[in-house]
């Protein structure tokens, strides 16, 4: 059985989001739905990962190339 993900990536802030048209982040419009890779930021203050990325809130991420 074949599962398929729709995930989108706000293309401002790489917030990823399975539904709805609008980043409840940054509230931009604009997604990318290619998404090869993903972080899952728990705490974004104390993730390395996050800081790395520059990502200030919990949630997934695209890592973006
Ligand atoms: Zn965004």
């Amino acid at each position: 059985m074949d599962v398929v993900i729709l995930m989108k990536a706000c293309k401002t802030c790489k917030f990823i989001i399975d539904e709805g048209m609008v980043c409840p982040l940054c509230q931009g419009t604009a997604f990318d739905e290619k998404i090869t890779s993903y972080v899952f930021i728990v705490d974004a203050e104390k993730s390395q990962a996050a800081k790395e990325l520059g990502i200030t809130a919990p949630g997934r991420f695209a890592i973006i190339k």
